[in-house]
């Protein structure tokens, strides 16, 4: 039987290689075309798309899939769902996931691909459930990744289970490529040896390997194939859909799909690269085989590296690389996948950039050792526990039976703060409350115009930096001038000043900010006493809640910011007066 292909360039091909930051309106521009194509699906939505539209492209994620939906009628859409983390990055409640998946099938998808970063099914049942009441195809997903813990006979005990829970597909998810033709061989029998039911096998480029890896699995009885056009294919993206239907042609595993019309298509991805051609870092295109030695999957790598540049630390990006194994087996070898990849990568880059090894912890360190995303594979390093948690035990049951419903609460919050339209935006406002609040107030165009701005200056040598320009947020234009930290016109600035710096000196008793983000919550008041060490502020940074301490005994003097404004690295929270630490 041929093989099917599934799609990723609207989601998964973009996510990888440019940081999710494609656009509605070039998605809709081929969708009816992608349509004709007769793909086993398209995936268009979720993973980091749902984040990304709000955060950077002042998009509703909801706008997009309904009218992708209008244009793609004879092809299935389908989505990425992390489970019981939904699009997000925490546990939410039971109530929270049904609502979400509802809309989500009112909405336009047809199928669900679930999967839990530790492969901890407790946290992909209710998301099963749902979707299957909802008659959508439900795909389970396996998170392959490598080390002594994670075996072919585990990984297809798994997709038992999962066949068992009423999946309608098997997809072994390979988010970082590293699996070999060799294992794909062994790993994809296994399964066929034990489900019935239809095996996808979604890998990435970055080693290098995917694409023998995908004739493998076809040679071994997969029968999809996840694959995107040339133009958005190749490093950390998947195989290119072409060049993958080529190689399946006139075999028993042809995919039966017209290679013209791919052309066609894959011509309109070529022209649209050139658009956002800024945003493809030479370390997403080129495969490398450094990826079966750190396990970073695509979209975490290009995370990384425009993270590391908003911090001005590029330059450590290999000691990062060489820090997040060493994360990794400390935390019992998770799969580094969406939010697990977040929380070893945060630390990791924590690690590095600190100086110390877990000198500072993210919440989100701490509440995976706690257990609040689930069982880990290995066996967590009991010493580097200790360091954080002290005597404080993991919670032994499914995280998300320890959170209250809180949809009534949430559409009440939301609803005070006048920002419900549409009963989508309730789930918006769930997933993430405080990005949510701005984009739904109209208020994040700010924030694209920065993104835009610094996407388009980061990739432009130094000295053909232009001190003014034009930035298209949104089809609305902005004329952009570049001034120096002080106001300055930047022609003013001595050439050696490569880009506006801010350094000054600190006053002393200054609780300045470890890195850009949004401040979270500011947790004192002025007056207030605090000790050297306490916990002052929260910075939302690379996704993460980042915990700000004072470095000093003292009082409160002055807060200089406030809760939901930007910080730079550097940039004074608040002032503690007082010396006595
Ligand atoms: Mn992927």
């Amino acid at each position: 039987m041929g093989i099917m292909i599934t799609d990723t360039t609207l989601r998964d091909a973009h996510q990888s290689l440019i940081a999710t930051r494609m656009r509605t309106k070039d998605m809709l521009a081929i969708a009816e075309k992608l349509d004709k194509v007769g793909f086993f699906s398209l995936e268009v939505w979720g993973g980091a798309t749902f984040d990304t539209c709000i955060r950077f492209l002042n998009e509703d994620p909801w706008e997009r899939l309904r009218t992708l939906r209008e244009k793609v009628s004879n092809t299935r859409l389908q989505m990425l769902l992390r489970g019981q983390n939904l699009v997000g990055y925490r546990h939410y409640a039971d109530d929270v996931v049904r609502e979400f998946i509802r809309l989500a099938v009112k909405n336009g998808v047809d199928v669900f691909r679930i999967f839990d970063a530790l492969n901890d099914v407790r946290n992909m049942e209710l998301a099963i459930k749902t979707a299957r009441e909802h008659k959508a195809h439900v795909q389970g997903a396996i998170c392959y990744t490598t080390g002594s813990v994670h075996t072919v006979e585990r990984f297809a005990q798994m997709a038992e289970q999962l066949e068992q829970l009423g999946c309608d597909s098997i997809c072994v998810k390979d988010m970082a490529g590293l699996i070999s033709p060799a294992v794909t061989t062994e790993l994809v029998t296994a399964i066929k040896e034990r489900v019935s039911i239809p095996v996808d096998l979604h890998s990435h480029c970055s080693s290098g390997m995917a694409p023998v890896s995908y004739y493998a699995a076809a040679v071994a009885g997969a029968d999809i194939l996840d694959t995107a056009f040339s133009a958005f294919s190749g490093g950390t993206s998947q195989p290119p859909t072409e060049s993958v239907v080529a190689t399946l042609m006139n075999t028993p595993y042809d995919t039966g799909l017209d290679l013209e019309l791919l052309h066609e298509i894959g011509e309109y991805f070529t022209d649209l690269r050139k658009k956002y051609q800024g945003l493809f870092a030479t370390e997403t295109t080129c495969p490398s085989v450094d990826v079966l030695l750190h396990q970073i999957p695509g979209g975490m790598l290009s995370n990384l590296v425009s993270q590391l540049r908003e911090q001005n630390a590029l330059d450590r990006l290999n000691d990062v690389l060489e820090e997040v194994p060493r994360v990794r087996a400390d935390l019992g070898y998770p799969p580094l996948v969406t939010p697990t990849s977040q929380v070893v990568g945060i630390q990791a880059v924590l690690n590095v950039l600190a100086g110390e090894r877990y000198k500072q912890v993210t919440q989100e360190t701490k509440n995976y050792l706690l257990g609040y995303y689930g069982r880990p594979s290995g066996e967590v390093n009991e010493e580097v526990r200790e360091s954080i948690m002290g005597d404080e035990r993991p919670i032994g049951v499914r995280p998300a039976d320890l959170i209250e419903p809180e949809l009534d609460k949430l559409r009440e919050e939301a609803n005070k703060l006048g920002i419900i339209h549409k009963e989508e935006d309730v789930i918006t406002y769930a997933l993430y409350p405080q990005v949510a609040t701005k984009f739904l107030r109209g208020e994040a165009s700010e924030e694209a115009i920065r993104s835009s701005v610094e996407a388009a200056v980061a990739d432009l040598p130094a000295k053909d930096l232009p001190m003014e320009f034009n930035v298209n947020v949104s089809g609305e234009l902005f004329n952009v001038k570049i001034a120096s930290a002080e106001g300055k016109p930047a022609e003013e600035m001595p050439t050696e000043v490569k880009r506006p710096t801010k350094l000054r000196k600190l006053p002393e008793g200054a609780v300045v900010a470890p890195m850009q983000g949004m401040m979270l919550a500011i947790k004192v008041k002025v007056g207030d006493r605090v000790n050297k060490g306490d916990v002052v502020a929260t910075i939302e940074a690379m996704k993460m809640e980042n915990e700000v301490r004072s470095p000093s005994s003292g009082v409160v003097k002055e807060i200089l910011v406030c809760e939901g404004a930007m910080v730079k690295p550097r940039d004074i929270i608040l002032l503690v007066e007082g010396s006595d630490g």
